[in-house]
């Protein structure tokens, strides 16, 4: 299994992508994970992307391009794998395929977890975490019982800095812009499959399951 998995900020794209690794036993390649890994052990691409994080960049296509492939290269890659965050750009889906190419690889599938951009707005606004014991609300989807109070401790609930609308709708904003054309990019090569990605976690998970055993056969 070798996919590729898209989904907005909110879209509970990594929960499921932990429910497919556990299932499935493929593992999941997450850019946020390899550059941490890398920055940590001081690898020269570490090294190129810490340059860049401290002077407030993006981390450029080449240094997360370098550190895909030499994870693809790596054994335990074999049994499959699911990619979470890279491709983002048009420019990296390209790049992939031709790092696949060398590899003697082909992506069998990209799978969009789909949210509308209200939904995501209230998972991402609403979210309110208790300061005492650390429980998860959200103001919309999963409201207190008591507002800004925790129905566990009763302990105040706190909202983080960025999660103000503003913030997270610029997120969004740039996330459907990025994504927009991966879609069309995997649409075009026949590999795109969608799920609506408003239901139950389980119901999606179970669609996950329909969408990969479809593409096997
Ligand atoms: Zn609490």
């Amino acid at each position: 299994m070798r996919i590729v998995l898209l989904g907005a900020p909110g879209s509970g794209k990594g929960t499921q992508a932990k429910k497919l690794v556990d299932h499935y036993g493929v593992i999941q390649i997450s850019t946020g994970d390899l550059l941490r890994a890398a920055v940590a052990a001081g690898t020269p691409l570490g090294l190129a992307a810490k340059t860049a994080m401290d002077s407030g960049q993006l981390v450029s296509d080449d240094i997360v391009l370098g550190m895909i492939k030499e994870r693809l290269n790596q054994a335990d890659t074999q049994r499959g794998y699911i990619l979470d965050g890279f491709p983002r750009n048009l420019a990296q889906a390209e790049a992939l395929d031709g790092l696949l190419g060398e590899l003697q690889q082909t992506l069998e599938a990209a799978i969009l977890l789909d949210i509308p951009f209200e939904d995501l707005m209230q998972r991402l606004t609403g979210r309110q975490t208790c300061a005492d014991c650390g429980a998860v609300f959200n103001r919309f989807t999963h409201p207190s019982k008591q507002p800004d109070i925790c129905d566990a401790c009763g302990g105040p609930l706190i909202q983080r800095g960025d999660d103000n609308e503003a913030t997270v709708s610029k997120r969004l904003t740039v996330f459907e812009e990025q994504t927009a054309p991966l879609i069309a990019f995997y649409a075009d090569q026949g590999k795109l499959f969608r799920i609506d990605g408003t239901r139950p976690i389980d119901t999606i998970t179970e669609e996950f399951h329909d969408v990969i055993e479809r593409m096997k056969s």
